[in-house]
């Protein structure tokens, strides 16, 4: 018996079919869609097995076995073996990536080295040696000679490897999973810096590192994170260990995320009439088991997460299962909690604020076909059903349905291929859809189902744009304009709440010198330091790089350095000088990034522990609180002027999207949008809830620059330590593309990108714009040979996005 296998190893040359003959042992239990242990050259490496056989055309002394099988039974279905080999094609992939990308972070092979006594040559050894290698070599065993590496002397190191190269010690590869992991060694803080400011400053100078393990640690509510995740090699921790900061501990992980938690069965709820159209129009699909794809837009609170889970109810009535996606920031305990309560235990949950252990669990729930239900971010579009008979993605225009990372999929793309191999429906909703869905309903792709009343005739909020211009003008230099702080008053008096938003994308704080304009700036990336207040630090948003704020201007000595921009701190320092006795919340990356916090602050907002919701992109959606009556926008076109030519249509979604949190229950809400530019078309349309005339002017606009949905674009970067390297390179692509492309097909190239340089990496792009252009793929997978071997981590490397979601 022969299996045809694809590699764990990342290269061109390597990305085909490997034949490997299997040992009888495993003959009656290997099957597609398994990984194996395969030797490949000197190593043994992860493989999946994609076909098996009775013939190969490799010669039989040629042939090698497979070393072992990492399951039992096989994780990937037959459909998706054939999915991954389509998502390859289509984002021009390394099949292995594909692979890898369907199944949980957990289940990714880990390869160690192990070192083993060779009993047979001991005896001809002296007995004092052999005393030494066995204490040295606990049990004449290594299990992970790498991570013995880091807690072993010099001396230790040398002494082992010569045993090594004598041949008394042997290295053997060893592949595992740490799939069943339950326990997790974690780090704890015993001892606060506060407590003990003195040695804490001796160690911030000594070991800058351990300061930030320690500082990490105070920061984090059970004062414990994992050891892997605080990246602390074992000197490290042996060093903070003896000083006395932090102890280790296993720590076991709870692995059913919602074990603790009981959930009121809900029932169905009368459609509106508007909703129960929808519902009229999608269920003959799912009963005739066709696959149909509909684009919902219905207004913000029209009910159409009502309509996905009645849907889904009659998919399950007819005994087959469903996908639903949410992006990731609304995938909030509400969300989960309103399928929980109408489909009670059969419903998963895949969310990346899960650990690797629950996530894993949750998947193999599906796998096991113990849920009919998934609900989960973009990647839980790979969710390992076999009978699937509905695939949902609410706020389908959200940018974190495409995984900017490779294999560069859109989870809508993937939706799509799978409802057609199911023959099943595919629902798309949103309140404001992508420009190249809403064309494609248009256009009859999808069927378009409109829905353009708000539950219950609830009323659409009152949309006011505020021209801050004027304000300046008239002698306000605050960030808040009079109407917005006379309006939150308002609302405190009446302890009604406010949601106040701030796109920090584009805003962040910056550094400037106001003699000289010096901008304090990342030295590994072309970028300006955000300040952080917390830490009183400047940070680059790229790298990780901090560095303290300067007292005096590093070019010209002066004192008059302070930061500029607005950010979320700077706007709740605002909040306490001008409401001084209004109770804030904020969220944003800085106070969400612990476990479980997202959560705390909107359980708290919810039970009225503030008037004020302060944050950034992560309010905007699915927050659903009766009492919210005014939301605030302090800074609407922070991203209309970023170079992409989809900020108009991020901007009108956004804006969209958070007036939606206002006036969605009895009480009538109010919107006012503080901007420098009242009159651009993505602003004025929020004001009038006019998705189809910004459509119109959107369409216009992507028609005359040619842009999506007009035409397709590709993205290729290029990235190197050297600048020079890094133009020869994107030259040659260009070229290369111009002689292999269609003349009707444009190729734009090399240029800069907009980020000319991240962590000491210059950064170039070419773009390809078409209309048709069946060589593409072909093409493309050539740009990779043209490179072969060139490519790698420090070095070269070139990245292929189609249909790119970001254009910087
Ligand atoms: P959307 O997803 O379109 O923004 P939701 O599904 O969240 O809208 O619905 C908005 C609100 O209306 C929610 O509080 C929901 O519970 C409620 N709702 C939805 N459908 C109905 C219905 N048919 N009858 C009563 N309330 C409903
Ligand atoms: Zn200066
Ligand atoms: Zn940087």
């Amino acid at each position: 018996m022969i299996v045809q296998v694809i590699v764990d190893v990342q290269a061109q040359q390597t990305d085909r079919l490997y034949d490997y003959r299997v040992p009888d042992e495993f003959v009656t239990i290997v099957r597609a869609g398994m990984r194996v242990i395969v030797p490949f050259g000197p190593r043994k490496v992860q493989g999946f097995v994609i076909r098996t056989s009775h013939t190969s055309t490799v010669p039989d002394d040629k042939l090698r076995a497979i070393s072992d099988l990492t399951d039992l039974s096989p994780p990937l279905t037959d459909e998706l073996l054939a999915l991954s080999e389509w998502v390859r094609d289509h984002t021009v992939s390394y099949h292995i990536s594909v692979l890898k990308s369907m199944l949980p972070a957990a289940m990714r092979a880990k390869y160690r080295k192990k070192l083993i006594l060779k009993d047979d040559v001991m005896p001809d050894i002296p007995d004092q040696e052999q005393e030494r290698i066995y204490g040295l070599m606990k049990d004449g065993e290594v299990a992970d000679w790498d991570k013995w590496k880091k807690s072993a002397s010099q001396d230790e190191q040398k002494q082992i490897s010569a045993w090594i190269s004598a041949g008394l010690v042997s290295v053997e590869p060893v592949v595992s999973t740490g799939e069943t992991v339950k326990k997790l060694l974690h780090l704890c803080l015993i001892k606060e810096p506060h407590t003990d400011l003195e040695s804490y400053a001796a160690l911030e100078k000594r070991s800058p590192r351990q300061a930030e393990i320690v500082r990490a640690l105070s920061a984090h509510d059970s004062k414990c994170l994992p050891v892997k995740e605080l990246k602390a090699g074992s000197q490290m921790i042996r060093s903070l260990t003896e000083k006395g900061w932090v102890e280790k501990k296993e720590v076991s992980i709870n692995r059913d995320p919602y074990s603790d938690r009981d959930f009121e069965k809900t029932h169905n709820r009368t459609l509106m009439p508007e909703q129960q159209e929808a519902f009229n129009r999608i269920v003959p699909a799912v009963h005739e088991a066709r696959h149909e794809a509909f684009l919902i837009r219905g207004v913000t609170g029209s009910g159409k997460t009502e309509i996905y889970l009645q849907t889904i109810e009659q998919v399950l009535l007819k005994g087959k299962e469903a996908i639903m996606l949410v992006p990731e920031i609304s995938l909030t305990p509400q969300m989960v909690t309103r399928f929980k309560e109408r489909f009670g235990s059969r419903v998963a949950v895949l969310h990346s604020a899960l650990s690797s252990g629950e996530k894993y669990d949750e998947w193999h729930r599906i796998r096991k076909g113990e849920v009919d239900v998934a609900v989960g971010a973009r990647s839980a579009v790979f969710a390992p059903f076999e009978q699937i008979g509905i695939i949902i993605i609410d706020e389908e225009h959200e940018g974190s349905y495409k995984q900017e990372d490779n294999p560069r999929y859109h989870a809508r793309d993937v939706a799509l291929k799978r409802g057609e191999l199911y023959n099943c429906p595919v629902i798309l909703g949103s309140a404001t859809p992508s420009l190249e869905s809403y064309a494609r309903a248009k256009k009859g792709v999808y069927t378009l189902i409109e829905m353009e009343k708000r539950v219950n005739d609830v009323q659409m909020p009152d949309v006011e744009i505020i021209d801050m211009k004027d304000e300046l003008r008239s002698g306000n230099r605050s960030m808040f304009s009079e109407k917005l702080l006379e309006a939150m008053k308002q609302r405190i008096d009446k302890q009604e709440q406010i949601v106040l938003f701030l796109n920090r994308r584009g805003y962040s704080t910056f550094i400037m010198c106001r003699d000289c304009g010096f901008v304090a700036e990342c030295p590994h990336c072309d970028i300006s330091l955000t300040f952080h207040q917390s830490t009183n630090q400047l940070q680059c948003h790229y790298c990780g790089y901090h560095h303290t704020v300067p007292r005096q201007c590093p070019e010209c000595t002066s004192e008059s350095i302070r930061f500029f921009g607005t950010g979320t701190q700077k706007v709740e320092d605002e909040l306490r000088q001008v409401l001084p006795d209004a109770r804030v919340i904020r969220m944003d990356v800085d106070t969400t990034g612990k476990k479980g916090s997202h959560e705390k602050h909107l359980t708290a907002f919810g039970n009225h522990e503030a008037d004020i919701l302060l944050g950034t992109q992560m309010i905007a959606k699915g927050l659903d609180f009766p009492d919210i009556t005014l939301v605030g926008v302090l800074a609407a076109d922070s991203m209309l002027h970023l170079p992409d030519f989809r900020a108009g249509e991020r901007t009108f979604q956004l804006l969209t999207q958070v007036s939606g949190r206002a006036g969605r229950h009895e009480k009538h809400g109010e919107v006012l949008v503080q901007t420098y530019t009242p009159d651009h078309y993505s602003i004025q349309d929020v004001v009038s809830h006019d998705y189809i005339g910004f459509f119109q002017k959107e369409m216009r606009m992507r028609k005359q620059a040619g842009y999506p949905p007009y035409y397709f674009l590709t993205l290729i970067h290029v990235s190197d330590e050297s600048l020079d390297e890094t133009v020869k390179a994107t030259e040659a692509i260009t070229r290369f593309l111009k002689e292999h492309l269609s003349d009707e097909t444009k190729i734009y190239g090399p240029v800069a990108s907009s980020i000319p340089r991240i962590k000491d990496r210059y950064r170039y792009q070419c773009m390809i714009k078409y209309k048709v252009e069946p060589k593409l793929t072909a093409v493309l997978q050539q740009v990779f040979v043209l490179f072969e071997g060139r490519l790698n981590k420090g070095g070269l490397q070139i990245a292929i996005d189609t249909n790119p979601n970001m254009m910087l």
